[in-house]
This record gives C-alpha cells, sequence and structure tokens, in this order.
C-alpha cells in the first residue's frame, strides 16, 4: 500500500511537473524560471481583482457583500477564487475538468497565492486542506478529480511559503450525482445539495482551519454544504477557494 502510494505521488509529481511547453496550448517558452503557461494564454484569463464580495469573494458590480450572500449566507467564513468564471478562463477550467490534468498545478498555484495574500493572517495558522469529492462513478469514469489535484498543488505551494498545511484525503464522500441543477431556482439549489455528501473522517476535522477546495463556485451550494458539514464535525473555521467564481447574480434571476 505504502510503496504503491509513493509511486502514485512520483506519477503525479511527475504530471504536474513543468516543461518548456505551455501547460494549456503546447507552445514553446523558454523562460527561466520555468513557467506553465505562454503569455497569449496567460493574458486570456479573466483576474477577480477588482470588487469582490467580502464573504464569497465572488466578483461584484460594486463594493460591499453580494446579493448571493444576502439572499442565503453562506455556511463557510469566506470565499477566495483567483479567477472569475466567464469566457476564455471558463474554457481553461473546463479543459482543466476533462482531461488536460496538468492545468491543476497553475491554477493550484495560483488559488495557493491568492488565499495568502487575501488572507495573511492564515500563514501562521496550521491549516487542513480538503477538497470536495466526485461520487465513486464520476472518479472512475474522469480518471482523476480536479479538486484532489488542486489540492496537492496548493499544498506545494503553500509549503513552499513556509505554511504548514496538511492535505488529508477522502475527508468528505459524495453520496449522488445531482443533474437538474440548472433548472432550479437559486434557493431550491442550496436544498437540492443536502443529503448529497457526508464527512467520512469526522475525528480530523475537530478544532481545525480548513480549507476547503473546489475548481468553481456558481451558486455557492456545494461549498455551503461541505462547509456546514465540516463545521458539523467540529472544524473552527472553513474557507472556501476555488481557481474561479461566477459574478454575482442580478436580482432578475433570483
Ligand atoms: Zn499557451
Ligand atoms: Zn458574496
Amino acid at each position: 500500500m505504502s510503496i504503491l502510494f509513493k509511486l502514485f505521488q512520483r506519477v503525479r509529481r511527475f504530471i504536474l511537473s513543468r516543461g518548456y511547453t505551455c501547460d494549456n496550448c503546447r507552445a514553446e517558452v523558454f523562460e527561466y524560471p520555468k513557467i506553465r503557461l505562454c503569455t497569449k494564454c496567460e493574458r486570456k484569463l479573466d483576474y477577480n481583482n477588482r470588487f469582490t464580495c467580502p464573504k464569497c469573494g465572488r466578483k461584484t458590480v460594486a463594493s460591499g457583500v453580494c446579493l448571493n450572500c444576502k439572499t442565503k449566507t453562506p455556511a463557510f467564513f469566506a470565499g477566495v477564487s483567483p479567477f472569475v468564471y466567464h469566457g476564455a478562463t471558463a474554457a481553461f477550467i473546463n479543459r482543466m475538468k476533462n482531461g488536460n490534468r496538468r492545468l491543476c498545478a497553475y491554477f493550484g498555484e495560483c488559488m495557493a497565492d491568492e488565499c495568502l495574500s487575501r488572507f495573511p493572517n492564515l500563514k501562521a495558522e496550521k491549516l487542513m486542506l480538503v477538497y470536495t469529492p466526485l461520487t465513486k462513478k464520476k472518479r472512475r469514469s474522469r480518471g482523476y478529480n480536479q479538486a484532489e489535484e488542486l489540492a496537492y498543488s496548493i499544498a506545494e505551494r503553500m509549503q513552499s511559503h513556509g505554511v504548514f498545511v496538511e492535505l488529508v484525503n477522502d475527508v468528505l464522500q459524495k453520496r449522488k450525482d445531482v443533474s437538474l441543477q440548472k433548472r432550479l431556482g437559486y434557493i431550491q439549489r442550496f436544498e437540492n445539495v443536502q443529503g448529497n455528501f457526508h464527512v467520512h473522517k469526522r475525528a480530523v476535522c475537530r478544532d481545525k482551519i480548513i480549507v476547503l477546495i473546489d475548481d468553481i463556485m456558481t451558486t455557492g451550494a456545494t461549498g455551503h454544504e461541505c462547509a456546514r458539514l465540516l463545521m458539523g464535525a467540529g472544524a473552527k473555521e472553513v474557507y472556501f477557494l476555488t481557481a474561479a467564481s461566477l459574478q454575482e447574480i442580478k436580482n432578475q434571476d433570483l
């Protein structure tokens, strides 16, 4: 078991290692230190660096708490995402989910940096990283869980900044997939995810500052539900860290 695990870690390290090509378009890059994306690809990304909601971290039209959070206050303490889920950025994230596993390294590094720059107090804490799970069926068909891959990249990056982080696998489990989420109203989506997840490793959560990792935050229902369960298992605080988040909803979308 442990030999297999070590071997798997080496394979992962190899997959996520930097090459001399762009992780997205495969164009050659000759910069030192090695970079993950070429400038052309990096310029396409939509950085979440203007107004952001102080609670969930999504892009807002003006300063202050967003309409999403006013409608339903999320159970996580705060959300952070370095990018806005939109246009070319959404295409990047979808590629990361559907085959381009290497992109997890780039996004993970951006997520770690963004999280520590928004919450510098976390540098002095002992953090536990938990990722949102896929159902066993989905994990098998996709071959990897992008949130788990992001978590590995985030752990390495945070460690390189001298932060104490421990990544614990399979803290959460997902029971079933909800496929009809898009047809539901905003509040209904929060109700719809209830019962889909459960805390598999309760004891490790007690008194921990948890950074919960996922690829995208759309409504925030998954983050809310997982954070609620982790808090229920005794966590001290839960931060929800995603690669990208959807912009604040408009009033008529509620
Ligand atoms: Zn490129
Ligand atoms: Zn918000």
